[in-house]
C-alpha cells in the first residue's frame, strides 16, 4: 500500500474516532485534488472536525520561506523541520506544459566538479514526504491560477537514485490515481549512473522515464567530470540503460552538459554518436552554467551547433535545451543552495542571485 505517511496519522485519529469511512476519501481528495494547504479548508468536514484536526495536526512539515520569480520559472525554497533548505522549481512552458523539478536530497555527494550542487557539503536524503511536498507546494501555487502541473522531473539538488528508498515510493504515488495521478511518462528521474539502481527503477512496473547524466563519451573523460564514473564505468552503465529500454521499450534521456574545450569538439559527438548509434537514445544538450565553484566556461554558439548537427546528421535524436531560470541562478538542476541568513533571523532567508 502507497501512503504518504503525514496523513496516516490523521487517517488513524479518523477510524479511531470512529468517523463514517468516507472522511478518508474527503481526505484524499482535499490534499491532491484540491490541494487544500490546512484543514480549515476542508470545507465538505464539519466545522468541529476541521479545528480538531489543525489543534492536532499539520497537513505539511515544511515550511515555504522564499520563492523568486522569472519569465518562466518560480524557484520555491522550503524549510524542513530540522531546518535544511531545500529547492524545487517550477518551469512554464509555452505548450502549456507545467514541471516541477524536485530534489531528492540535500546536497549531493556524488561530486561531479562542473556541478554546483556537488560543490556543498551532502547533508541527507529527503523523506518520501519531502519530496511529495515540493510537487504538493507547487500544485498549491498554480491552483490560484487553475492550472496544475503536469509534469515532475527528478533534477533538482542531490542523486535521486542514492535516495532510492524515498523516491521509488515518491514517484509511485506521483503516477497513483488516488493521488496526483501524473501520467507515468511524465515523470522523469535523472541519474548520474547509480548502476543496480536503474535496473531496479526499470522493474518498478511503471513507464517513467529515465535520464542519464552522461556528459563524455569516454570513460578517462567521464571520469574526470563525474567521479562516480570510477565506480560505475560506461560499459555497466549503458548496459543497464540498454535493459531499462528493452524493459520498457522506452528511449533513455541522455542529459549531455557542453562545456567549452573540455567536451564540445567534434571529436567528442563522434564518440558520442558510437556509443549511441544502436540505441534508443535521446540526446539532450546542456549548455554549462558557469558559478563560483568551478573553473569551467560556457561553450560558444556555433561548437554547440555544430555538435547538436553532427549528431542528428548521424541519426541521433537530439535537442538543445533552453536554458531556464537563469536569472534567478535555479536553473533545474543547478541548484546551488546559495541561501544565506539575514541578520540573526533565523526563518528569514535571502537567496543571492
Ligand atoms: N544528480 C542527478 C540529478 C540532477 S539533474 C544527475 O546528475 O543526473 C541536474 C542536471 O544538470 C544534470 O544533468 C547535471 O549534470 C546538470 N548540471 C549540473 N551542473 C550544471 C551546470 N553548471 N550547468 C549545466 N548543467 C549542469
Ligand atoms: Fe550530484 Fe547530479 Fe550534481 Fe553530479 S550533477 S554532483 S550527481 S547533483
Amino acid at each position: 500500500m502507497l501512503v504518504y505517511s503525514m496523513l496516516e496519522d490523521v487517517k488513524e485519529f479518523l477510524i479511531d474516532s470512529g468517523i463514517a469511512k468516507f472522511r478518508i476519501k474527503q481526505l484524499d481528495n482535499a490534499v491532491f485534488k484540491e490541494y487544500v494547504s490546512s484543514f480549515e479548508d476542508i470545507t465538505v468536514f464539519p466545522k468541529e472536525l476541521r479545528s480538531q484536526l489543525s489543534e492536532k495536526f499539520t497537513l505539511t512539515t515544511m515550511t515555504m520561506v522564499e520563492s523568486h520569480k522569472s519569465a518562466n520559472t518560480v524557484k520555491f525554497v522550503l524549510k524542513t523541520k530540522d531546518s535544511q533548505f531545500v529547492e524545487a522549481v517550477l518551469m512554464i512552458h509555452n505548450d502549456g506544459r507545467r514541471t516541477v523539478c524536485v530534489s531528492s536530497q540535500v546536497f549531493c555527494a556524488v561530486g561531479c566538479t562542473f556541478c554546483a550542487t556537488g560543490a556543498n557539503s551532502f547533508k541527507r536524503s529527503l523523506t518520501t514526504d519531502e519530496i511529495l511536498e515540493q510537487v504538493l507546494f507547487v500544485c498549491r501555487y498554480l491552483k490560484h491560477k487553475d492550472e496544475k502541473v503536469t509534469n515532475v522531473v527528478f533534477m533538482g539538488m542531490g542523486e535521486p537514485f542514492l535516495a532510492y528508498n524515498s523516491v521509488e515510493p515518491a514517484v509511485k504515488i506521483l503516477n497513483d490515481e488516488n493521488y496526483f495521478g501524473i501520467g507515468a511518462r511524465h515523470i522523469t528521474v535523472s541519474t548520474s549512473g547509480i548502476v543496480p539502481r536503474i535496473y531496479q527503477y526499470a522493474d518498478i512496473g511503471i513507464q517513467a522515464r529515465l535520464a542519464i547524466s552522461l556528459h563524455a563519451a569516454n570513460d578517462k573523460l567521464r571520469s574526470e567530470l563525474m567521479p562516480i564514473n570510477d565506480r560505475y564505468p560506461l560499459s555497466e552503465l549503458m548496459k543497464a540503460c540498454d535493459y531499462y529500454s528493452e524493459k520498457l521499450n522506452k528511449r533513455v534521456r541522455y542529459e549531455y552538459v557542453l562545456i567549452k574545450d573540455v567536451n564540445d569538439s567534434i571529436t567528442h559527438a563522434k564518440e558520442l554518436v558510437e556509443l549511441l548509434k544502436n540505441r534508443k537514445a535521446h540526446v539532450n544538450l546542456l549548455i554549462y552554467n558557469p558559478h563560483e565553484f568551478a573553473k569551467y566556461e560556457k561553450p560558444v554558439k556555433h561548437k554547440v551547433l555544430s555538435f547538436r548537427d553532427y549528431l542528428a546528421e548521424n541519426g541521433i535524436e537530439v535537442s538543445v535545451r533552453k536554458s531556464m531560470g537563469d536569472d534567478i541562478s535555479g536553473a533545474c538542476g543547478q541548484l546551488s543552495g546559495k541561501i544565506i541568513k539575514k541578520g540573526n533571523q533565523l526563518d528569514e532567508v535571502m537567496i543571492e542571485t
